[in-house]
């Protein structure tokens, strides 16, 4: 079978299948092999490592995944790639192929069965309609996990990098920033995928830390007090956590927290550190028995 990754065999391969893209699952597929080359470096991929691909699409990835690690196991929803998929791998005997939605997957049973509970990577070109729950299921779900690398639209990779002042900034960063240290490794044209989405894409690498890098009473309680601060960007912090439906939070308590912190009253969630937050929900938390 030949080498995936630029439009001649692309195009070849759809064609023997007469494939029919599925807009629903966010179908475009890499025909870069610089794009490739890069990804798979910057997951530092192993013949250790047992890695996880969602959405192999073609199996374009794959291939160049199977070269570097030990094991891939592919999870691809679309039941007409799978003949694709044993096609285009069939000299690797080490590709598992699963056609199953990736957000139905027991992946920490995966990861006990096939690499006896030790950190796996997860690498992906992921479609970007369900972009934010994959990686916040990997990260709360405890999978273990050392890193992913994936393929995000351009403005998603932007907002889980940047930090308080800036317009992307919010819940997502947060989030991101609280499990792991995230690194744009390339951006990438509409012109590398076949067909083009309308928007640009990067690459982005998310290291999980072993050690999150603050300390919080409780972790869910932390993301509650996030998600409120940004619920309604225009308000101030106060009004925010005043507002969130399931806080119930009084309004004194909320003032005489951020006091304690020197923060101004005016203060909005957007301008609050990771550390900030952190502080922010452990004073509130004890303060709520
Ligand atoms: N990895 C391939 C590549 O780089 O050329 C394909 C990437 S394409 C952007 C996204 C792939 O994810 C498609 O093959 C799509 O069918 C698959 N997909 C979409 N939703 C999925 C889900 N919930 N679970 C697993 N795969 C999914």
């Amino acid at each position: 079978m030949a080498t995936l990754g630029n439009p001649k065999n692309t195009i070849e391969i759809l064609q023997k299948y007469n494939f029919v893209f599925q807009k629903k699952y966010g179908q475009n597929f890499l025909i870069d092999g610089n794009i490739l080359d890069k990804i798979v470096d910057s997951a530092e991929i192993t013949r250790e490592d047992c890695v996880i691909e969602i959405g192999p699409g073609i199996g374009t990835m794959t291939q160049y995944l199977a070269e570097a690690a030990r094991e891939v196991i592919a999870v691809e929803i679309d039941k007409s790639l799978i003949p694709i998929l044993e096609d285009t791998l069939s000299e690797y005997d080490n590709v598992t192929v699963i056609n199953q939605d990736i957000l139905k997957v027991d992946i920490n049973k995966l990861v006990q069965e096939r690499n006896q509970g030790k950190p796996i990577k997860v690498v992906a070109n992921l479609p970007y309609y369900i972009t934010t729950p994959i990686i916040m299921g990997l990260f709360e779900s405890k999978v273990p996990l050392d890193s992913i690398t994936i393929m995000v639209q351009k403005e998603v990779a932007d907002r889980m990098q940047v930090g308080p002042g800036t317009k992307d900034y919010g819940a997502l960063s947060l989030a991101v920033q609280y499990y792991a240290n995230p690194e744009i490794v390339v951006n990438v044209p509409p012109s590398c995928f076949m067909p083009q989405p309308k928007v640009g894409s990067s690459v982005i690498r998310l290291t999980k830390y072993e050690k999150t890098p603050v300390e919080v009473e409780n972790e869910s309680f932390l993301f509650k007090i996030i998600r409120a601060s940004f619920n309604q960007r225009r308000k101030t912090l106060v009004n925010g956590l005043l507002n969130a439906g399931n806080l119930n939070l009084k309004k004194e308590v909320i003032i005489e927290s951020l006091e304690e912190m020197e923060l101004s009253l005016t203060i909005r969630g957007e301008a609050l550190t990771l550390e900030q937050f952190a502080r922010l929900s452990n004073i509130l938390w004890l303060k709520s028995f």
